[in-house]
């Protein structure tokens, strides 16, 4: 997995998934696949973030896009 040490812009076509931090580094790091179709994520976190609602439903932020 690509990853990224800023967030990518949420009308960007990149995941974007805050991934966890490490150590003493507390720098944040975030995926950097591209967003799947119709998805706020890449395929591997829409379904991490589904999985997390007990309806399988993926809540945004308005101002985010879906993949092209
Ligand atoms: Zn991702």
């Amino acid at each position: 997995m690509k990853t990224v040490g800023t967030e990518p812009a949420r009308s960007s076509q990149t995941c974007g998934y805050q991934l966890s931090t490490n150590g003493w580094d507390s720098r944040a790091s975030f995926c950097a696949e591209p967003k799947a179709t119709g998805l706020y994520y890449c395929r591997e976190h829409h379904e991490w973030v589904a999985a997390d609602d007990p309806n399988g439903v993926v809540r945004m932020a308005p101002g985010n896009v879906k993949g092209r």
